[in-house]
């Protein structure tokens, strides 16, 4: 059989690691920097990301308008970005390990090639000119130069909703023959990365993001992460055969709920000390049917910290007993209590 031409499939890997850019390998989006400080700024982008949250407008006009309204020459862009803008904490290491380890890294980016290309020189050295990126590009505005007042403008990838639909180059490793295909793992944090991860074997969503959100509407399995250490970790034990990655997107899924359950009824909890015993027992939320239908209330940091381990239960419990003098409230909201850990089970069942 023929080798295969797709970019990454060069040295047959047996693991690729395609991932996102701008909040992902970064610790903040350059875009949203630019935007925010050369831009129209900070409070028009978010008024944007609104209308884009409500499918007022496409996430492809909304970016437009953001990249339009910065009128900075782009070499000074350029500049401006490098002084601020930082690697995740634990990309480095990954990436040399991966190196290592014939993994080949691949950038699936809503920005532009010439800003994450420099961004990753500056921030990794010289390898990073090994690294396959695919984006959006830059271009002149008629008569200009991209180095003047208002003289570039964004250049699409494609014609999706996105600007640059992710999933159109992994597509091509998918229909690999089986004794080819690589295992593919997938690193984001926004919308414009789910249909790039719908495509892989495994994904590593970025904690408290907006792609956990919509992971869980639509159900696609995925693994919580932090930074690139935990990223790292995972990816060392899959390739040294000590777990696969169906199993870890099951348990990444099964710690979410649970957490989120937990993180709902420490809430819950405390919003309702005040109340009557029956409006705590009828305030509390029904078992949800799936994963999907449920919809996490926010919680504060210290709580959902505090969720994670498993002694919080005993804290929890030990506080809800001194804080509740008044027995017949007692026992509303521990039947309501355990129902609601039950639910954690069913749903994890
Ligand atoms: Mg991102």
């Amino acid at each position: 059989m023929a080798p295969s031409t797709l970019p990454a499939m060069k040295t047959n890997p047996k693991f690729v690691f395609f991932s996102d850019f701008d909040g992902t390998i970064t610790t903040r989006d350059s875009n949203d920097f630019l935007t925010d400080n050369l831009g129209y700024g900070e409070k028009l982008r978010k008024q944007s990301n609104q209308e884009v949250l409500h499918e007022r407008e496409s996430f492809r006009d909304s970016f437009q308008g953001m990249m339009d309204s910065v009128k900075t020459p782009y070499d000074k862009c350029i500049q401006t970005l490098v002084e601020n803008i930082k690697l995740d904490p634990g990309f480095k290491e990954f990436y040399d390990w991966a190196r290592q380890n014939n993994i080949p890294v691949v950038i699936l980016s809503s920005g532009m090639e010439p800003i994450i290309r420099a961004l990753l020189l500056h921030l990794l050295g010289p390898v990073a000119e090994e690294i396959q990126i695919v984006s959006n590009q830059v271009a002149p505005r008629d008569g200009k130069s991209i180095n003047e007042e208002g003289g570039w403008q964004i250049i699409f990838h494609d014609e999706s909703h996105f600007g640059h639909d992710k999933s159109l180059e992994i597509a091509p490793y998918q229909q690999l023959p089986d004794s080819e295909r690589p295992v593919m793992f997938y690193a984001g944090d926004g919308v414009s990365d789910l249909s790039a991860a719908k495509e892989t074997d495994l994904l590593f969503a970025k904690k408290h993001h907006d792609l956990v959100t919509y992971c869980v509407k639509q159900d696609v399995p995925f693994t919580e992460f932090e930074d690139w250490s935990s990223i790292l970790a995972t990816v060392k034990r899959i390739a040294a055969g000590e777990t696969d990655v169906k199993t870890v997107a099951a348990e990444g899924h099964e710690a979410f709920k649970k957490e989120t359950l937990f993180s709902n009824a420490s809430t819950a909890f405390s919003n309702s000390l005040s109340l009557p015993p029956i409006l705590l027992f009828t305030s509390s939320p029904s078992a949800p049917a799936s994963a999907s239908s449920y919809k996490p209330r926010s919680v504060s940091s210290s709580v959902r910290a505090a969720s994670r381990s498993s002694s919080a239960y005993t804290v929890f419990f030990s506080v809800s007993s001194a804080a509740i003098s008044n027995s017949s409230r007692a026992v509303a909201y521990w039947s309501w209590s355990f129902s609601m850990m039950a639910s954690a089970e069913d749903l994890s069942a």
